[in-house]
């Protein structure tokens, strides 16, 4: 058979080479143990937890190691694209501070030398490495349709053996040129194959970074190289990508590692050097007493949008899968309270290779100390960044009374043990709503919260006997005492043990006057520090609200 002729045939406007690409694109100038990692999402869907776990792996990877990580598309399966999904990698990328040095930037801009970063845009490359895999030999032409294919495949059901293009029942492997001259003049469609070597019972060992020593057997399946549509299947288009780009670690789901003995042979074929593997355990969750893998129909929580429309910050959520990668991040975080979770030096070595446990409750938890830990500045912004998107009204109202809101978020904030009530964004409005006097007042409408055991007559004394004595001006101390003072003419016990022992002699205690102002002031039972609220909301509001008749 004359390779040369056939590959001329099939290919003859190919005219580039591997070698005009190997020159394109050079040997990264990288100091010696950096990373080249990268993101490969295909934009058939939108991004998933599991996705962003797996990108943070490979960015943190790279960055620690001085090297590069970049970002790729892998749109081979125009099919099954979905409209929106490559913005929402880049957005969710950027949102998450998961910065990469190359690839595609949004749909039609681009950064690096190493480019295109979208398949699509790389046929012509791929197109150059099939030729001369056929010149070579080692690919071949294949015209059988889908229904000859699963008639061989019932044939093996049949005969119990390995179903599957191989060995004899790879029926084009040996067609000579005549033959395949004759299907290419009736224009019959055909896919380009690997000629797998035939060698059978073969064993190939994968060192997997995170799994360790895989043994798998070899693929003897003359698999799929080049589409009838002339675009490359998924495994292909990896082995040129990872080669060309200059990838030396490939991090990605486990999903992918039963493709690992197809991946080493195209690199193998094709005489590239294969990248290390690390496949990452999926991120698993505890349903009751027994663990399962997040579930896209269930677990919300598997889908990028739900900590964007709960807004959890960005922050909360990195530190959250820093801490998911390492279970060591824990120990590091109390060492290096005011550190950016990104100081952190994550070990592939570390990570658990049965897949980390998803759990709400930690990542609340984080979430607190991430909020809390911010200025009141940093507080507004994002939680207007949120809120304008979510929450438009409020958003409003917080723009054009900006001062007021930073006060607000000031309370019990920028000091050494900083108020922890914020999860996420969608928690705020519920905490600080009754500042605004429009929200206040439909709050009022919608019922008192004065307690029960408070009737109205003795909710009117105090606030009126509570106005003679308010002082604007009052610091903590003095405004306490104030409250005291006022409690215990008004026939109120000092504490609840005082009260408790002789409840018939006293109105009530102290903490019941308190209550009366705190929910004469802002009709909740619970609120941040009662003298700092009065002091942000200001004397005139105050005075306003402890003077209306209830
Ligand atoms: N495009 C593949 C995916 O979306 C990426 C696999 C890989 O990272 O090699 O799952």
């Amino acid at each position: 058979m004359d390779y040369l002729e056939l590959a001329d045939l099939l290919l003859p406007n190919v005219e580039k080479t591997p070698e005009y690409y190997r020159t394109l694109y050079p040997k990264r100038n990288l100091k010696p143990n950096a990373m080249v990692t990268r993101y490969a999402p295909s934009p058939t869907g939108f991004q998933h937890l599991g996705g962003v776990f797996a990108a943070l792996i490979s960015e943190r990877l790279a960055h620690q190691s001085g090297g590069i990580f970049y970002f790729r598309v892998e749109d081979t399966d125009k099919k099954r694209e979905v409209a929106g999904a490559i913005e929402d990698s880049t957005d969710t990328l950027r949102d998450f501070g998961i910065n990469f040095d190359e690839g595609v930037v949004d749909s039609s801009t681009e950064k690096g030398a190493y480019g295109p970063y979208k398949q699509s845009d790389r046929i012509e490359i791929y197109h150059a490495f099939v030729k001369s895999l056929i010149k070579k030999g080692l690919a071949y032409p294949c015209f059988c349709t889908e229904e000859d294919l699963d008639k061989t495949r019932k044939i093996q059901q049949e005969l119990k053996i390995n179903t599957g293009y191989h060995g004899k029942w790879a029926i084009h492997r040996n067609s000579s040129l005549d033959e395949i001259k004759i299907e290419l003049a009736k224009g019959t469609p055909y896919v380009i194959r690997l000629r797998a070597p035939e060698e059978s019972g073969k064993r190939v060992i994968c060192n997997d970074l995170i799994k360790g020593t895989i043994s798998m057997p070899q693929n003897d399946q003359d698999i799929v190289i080049l589409k009838n549509n002339g675009i490359p299947t998924y495994h292909f288009a990896h082995a040129i990508d990872d080669h060309l780009m200059g990838t030396t670690h490939v991090i990605r789901g486990e999903e992918w590692l039963s493709s690992v003995p197809i991946h080493l042979q195209l690199f193998e074929m094709l005489g590239f050097t294969p990248p290390h593997y690390a496949h990452i355990p999926t991120i698993m969750k505890m349903d009751g007493t027994s663990k399962r893998k997040l579930s896209k129909r269930k677990d919300p929580e598997i889908s990028m949008s739900f900590y964007k429309s709960q807004g959890y910050p960005f922050l909360s959520v990195t530190e959250y899968l820093v801490n998911l990668i390492n279970s060591d991040f824990q120990e590091w975080r109390y060492a290096n309270e005011n550190e950016p979770c990104t100081s952190f030096k994550i070990t592939l070595e570390n990570m658990s290779k049965s897949g980390a446990l998803f759990d709400i409750l930690k990542l609340n938890d984080i979430s607190k100390n991430v909020i809390a830990s911010m200025d009141a500045t940093t507080v507004y912004k994002l939680y207007l960044d949120w809120a304008k998107n979510y929450d438009a009204d409020f958003a409003k109202e917080l723009i054009e009374n900006e001062e007021y809101a930073k006060n607000i978020f000031n309370i019990e904030r920028e000091n050494d043990k900083p108020r922890k009530d914020f999860v996420k964004w969608l928690d705020v409005k519920d905490h600080i709503e009754y500042f605004f006097d429009d929200l206040y007042k439909s709050s009022l409408e919608s019922g008192l919260n004065f307690p029960d055991h408070i009737p109205i007559k003795q909710v009117e004394k105090v606030l009126t006997s509570y106005l003679d004595v308010y002082n604007y001006s009052d610091d903590n101390d003095t405004w306490f005492a104030t409250l005291k003072k006022l409690s215990l003419e008004l026939g109120y016990a000092k504490n609840a043990r005082t009260y408790k022992k002789n409840p018939d002699l006293f109105v009530g205690q102290l903490s019941d006057v308190a209550t009366i102002v705190r929910v004469a002031l802002t009709n909740r039972t619970q609120t941040q520090d009662l003298h700092e609220v009065m002091q942000v909301m200001g004397k005139k509001r105050v005075i306003e609200r402890l003077g209306q008749n209830f």
